[in-house]
């Protein structure tokens, strides 16, 4: 028996489409055609799966109007977001493409003999993405995974599918095998679980809910199964007296609100010292009324919807009546699962401080100094990005230090480029995606000792 998936716009809450949901027989069998696949795949000579990335990567640029409206429609994001989103697929691809190539050993002095070691492909990798971001983060698993000879299934979100299913075309048209690279819609409980519970799947990367990762780290336990896990954050932007005051507030809400906070870089604590705290404040507000929250498909519109009426509910629980609100921006009335950007300034203990809301509510809280700034960003159990603004170089150094998060930005809210590494601290997550080194998350190093001894 087929199940199906009714997929609903967020920002109209008008019906999509319907998706068949991959059964757990489905996935098996998929596993089996991604396993039968991969000698041939990592046997592709090195320069051919190069060319092979970059016709994915040129097929994606060709297709990058369609993938972004895909997104609008089905997970609520501004077009502008969405077009960015769908030239980072094709970034990614075209970064890793230059990795087949590179993809080295080292040569090890070794007495009696020469010592090469090979960086081997695990098999089959299965990719698990989540709703908030799927074109990026799935990209993040699959290029790589790809470059360095495995075969992958993809599993998107059960709401957010339409993109994925498209990218499986895309990659098919550009002529990689069969198997390679195969997209499964389905639920996390059936398709996610049979990555990790069938032995032929020897890596999970896992993007989602702390709660679910958790899991998925337990079951991949039972076979020794490689893991990588990018889960969720609590980032603090810290806000020094001595930054560009202007700056730091006027770029604030967009280090929180983008996606509609629905980001786990989102820093959705915002840690002002105390002697500009009122005036930061101040400072923050036109950014957060002005905010252009509506139609997705409109080019000039900064914030979309939530993703559904359950997560909004979750997000909603965040901002109780009497909760200490300074100011929100505005959101569309009517059908769509609208959220306006809320600004807090809670009591040290709110529950807002410490949980990831994953919508458009931010926490701005006073620090005394600079102690107590890292103090308070490390009082949390997550570890993702953060933020530091401050014109004191030697503090922006110390600070970054200090803050345990795997990446941070001084003067900005960047984090993620796909030239550099990007992953979490504590329970944010395990591993690191992109950089140069992604690739040894998809190998075994095998070590080889060739004697040259007179026989
Ligand atoms: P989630 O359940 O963890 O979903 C993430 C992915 O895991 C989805 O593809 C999901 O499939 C799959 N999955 C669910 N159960 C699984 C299982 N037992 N085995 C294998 N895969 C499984 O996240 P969510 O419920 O959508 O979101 C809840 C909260 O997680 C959010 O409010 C947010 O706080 C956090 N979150 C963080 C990130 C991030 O980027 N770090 C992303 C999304 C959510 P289904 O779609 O079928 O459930
Ligand atoms: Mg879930």
């Amino acid at each position: 028996m087929t199940s199906t998936i009714q997929l609903v716009n967020p920002a109209d809450e008008q019906p999509l489409q319907e998706v068949e949901l991959t059964s757990a027989e489905g996935a098996d069998a998929a596993i089996a055609r991604a396993s039968a696949a991969h000698a041939a795949w990592r046997a592709v000579a090195p320069a051919d799966r190069a060319r092979l990335l970059r016709r994915f990567a040129a097929a994606v640029d060709a297709d990058v109007e369609h993938l972004a409206s895909l997104e609008v429609r089905n997970s609520g994001h501004p077009i502008g977001a969405a077009r960015w989103e769908a030239g980072h697929v094709r970034d990614v691809l075209q970064y890793y493409a230059a990795a087949p190539e590179r993809l080295f050993g080292r040569q090890i002095p070794v007495a009696g003999g020469v010592d090469v070691t090979f960086q081997e492909p695990l098999g089959v990798v299965g990719v698990i993405a989540p709703w908030n971001f799927p074109m990026p983060i799935s990209v993040w698993g699959f290029a790589p995974a790809l470059a360095a000879g495995n075969c992958v299934l993809l599993k998107p979100a059960e709401a957010t599918p339409l993109t994925a299913l498209r990218l499986g075309e895309l990659a098919v048209e550009a002529g990689l095998p069969e198997g390679a690279f195969t997209v499964l819609p389905g639920r996390g409980s059936v398709v996610g679980q049979r990555f990790v519970d069938h032995p032929a799947v020897r890596k999970v990367t896992f993007t989602g809910s702390t709660a679910v990762g958790k899991q998925v780290m337990a079951g991949c336990a039972a076979q020794v199964k490689r893991v990588t896990l990018e889960l969720g954050g609590k980032s603090a932007n810290i806000v020094f007296a001595d930054a560009d005051l202007e700056k730091a507030a006027a770029t604030a809400p967009s280090g929180v609100f983008d996606n509609a906070g629905q980001d786990c870089c989102a820093r959705s604590r915002i840690l002002v010292q105390r002697s500009v705290f009122d005036r930061f404040l101040e400072l923050m507000e036109p950014a957060v009324t002005g905010l252009r929250v509506g139609d997705p498909a409109d080019p000039a519109t900064e914030m979309g919807p939530l993703i559904s009426a359950a997560h909004r509910e979750k997000v909603a629980s965040y901002v109780p009546d009497d909760a200490r609100v300074a100011y929100r921006g505005s959101a569309p009335s009517g059908p769509g699962f609208w959220f306006p950007p809320t600004v807090l300034t809670p009591d040290p203990g709110d529950r807002v401080l410490r949980e990831e809301v994953f919508g458009p509510v931010v926490a701005v809280v006073p620090f005394d100094d600079e102690d107590d700034a890292v103090r308070m960003a490390n009082d949390s159990e997550y570890g993702l990005s953060g933020s530091i603004w401050t014109r004191d170089v030697g503090r922006a150094f110390r600070v970054s230090r200090g803050v345990e998060a795997g990446n941070l930005s001084v003067n900005s809210h960047s984090s993620v480029r796909y030239a550099t590494p990007f992953g979490g601290f504590k329970q944010s997550g395990l591993g690191r995606e992109l950089g140069p080194d992604a690739l040894a998350a998809f190998t075994e190093t095998k070590n080889v000792f060739l004697s040259t001894e007179e026989s």
